[in-house]
């Protein structure tokens, strides 16, 4: 390896030294509750796959049945030749879904984020941004050139601070929070926030990737579950966990949907989602429209599952969600008992620093509505087994 390029090896070893490697497992199967990985089955406890429709057949079917109709490539960035019907079909049943006026898909939730925070504010503006805020949400606000100004994590009390220290800042303004804190499976003090910035006069963002189709009357989201229709200013949702697919999108006023199709860079500079995509995710938003069962079934496998676990000595957070971290603390430790877990039958990885901070390393536990009783109950008695094995209960 030539010079210039040794610092690759040198920073991939620092980080497996550090216990910071992050070991990427290859499913051989569906996403499902159960996994195939080199041959053996697992119970898989570490997807976003909530609902289990990753790989419902009505999706798939959908998917097949648009490729037979539209093809499979859209051909264009959205702007010049890549908007089908389909996409507006989606954007529609998505924007009746969230209730908001409208919706604009995007590639991804990532890209959605790096999508609307700079087409809002520039380096004139100032962001108000909770101190544990989502990478996609970080980067966006970078991207931006606006200035970042953290304030601290579900502190309303501490954004109002930060917002009336800069009352004379001429800008815009725009509030930033995750709905679901995906790590520690706790939510955003929406209301409270809302009422805060309302108060100000400056925009709010959320951004709903694990709020949808886990919160809310049938899975609508954190708007929804706190009833702030309306209030919110811009919503930033995901197509890929809950929904079970793939994409992006930005919700909210017609006015603010019209703006984010001639503004948003990836709107404009990057291909629309794909046919299939587009079918499943279609599915995906009528099945949710239809019944709230697999919402249900979620909430009952989370409540069931932290339960059991608390029961048994396990530090699980504060989690208000069905996202079960079971906080091990050290790096390497939990490194290990996530590798034991595998060995058990278990998937469910270990998160570290950066994802986290550091000395706060946990398993972070995703039930979905596809486990059964049976799969809980195996998972509880595994991580009993481990956890006294290395000394944590
Ligand atoms: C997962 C996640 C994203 C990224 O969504 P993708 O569709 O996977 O790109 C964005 N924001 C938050 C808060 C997330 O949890």
């Amino acid at each position: 390896m030539s010079v210039k390029m040794e610092f690759l090896r040198e920073e991939v070893q620092r980080l497996k030294d550090e216990g910071l490697y992050t070991n990427i497992r290859t499913l051989e199967s569906p996403q499902g509750p159960w996994v195939d990985i080199g041959g053996k089955k697992y119970l898989n406890m570490c997807s976003n796959n909530y609902l289990g429709l990753c790989s419902e057949p009505r999706l798939c079917e959908k998917a097949i049945r648009y490729i037979e109709l539209y093809g499979v490539g859209p051909g264009a960035v959205r702007t010049i030749a890549g908007t089908m019907s389909i996409h507006l079909e989606l954007e529609e049943k998505l924007a009746a879904f969230k209730g908001t006026e409208a919706s604009i898909l995007l590639q991804s939730g990532f890209t959605a984020n790096l999508a609307a925070i700079p087409a809002l504010v520039n380096k004139n503006d100032l962001i108000f941004s909770d101190a544990l805020n989502h990478a996609s949400i970080i980067d966006g606000c970078r991207l931006s050139g606006a200035r970042i100004i953290r304030y601290g994590h579900c502190d309303p009390r501490d954004l109002e601070a930060k917002l009336k220290e800069h009352q004379q800042h001429e800008g815009k303004k725009l509030v930033i929070t995750d709905g679901v804190f995906s790590m520690d499976g706790d939510v955003a003090p929406l209301p409270e926030l809302v009422e805060v910035a309302e108060r100000y006069g400056v925009m709010v963002m959320v951004d709903d990737a694990h709020g949808e189709g886990v919160l809310g009357r049938g899975g609508r989201g954190i708007v929804d579950h706190f009833q702030l229709h309306g209030k919110v200013d811009v919503e930033v949702g995901t197509l890929s966990k809950a929904f079970g697919v793939v994409g992006g999108f930005i919700s909210g006023s017609r006015d603010l949907i019209e703006y984010m199709r001639q503004k948003a860079r990836p709107n404009l500079f990057s291909s629309a989602l794909t046919v299939p995509d587009v079918g499943a995710c279609i599915a995906a938003v009528e099945i949710l429209g239809e019944s709230d069962e697999l919402v249900q079934k979620l909430w009952e496998n989370g409540r069931y599952l932290k339960k059991e676990l608390k029961g048994l000595g396990f530090d699980t957070g504060k989690s208000e969600t069905p996202i079960t971290p079971v906080i091990i603390g050290d790096e390497m430790t939990s490194k290990k008992f996530s590798a034991r877990l595998f060995e058990e039958s278990i998937f469910a990885g270990a998160i570290a620093f950066p994802t986290v901070p550091r000395g706060t390393a946990r398993i972070r536990v995703m039930v979905s509505a596809a486990h059964s009783r049976k799969d809980l109950d195996f998972a509880v008695e595994k991580f009993a087994l481990v956890g006294r094995e290395l000394g944590i209960l």
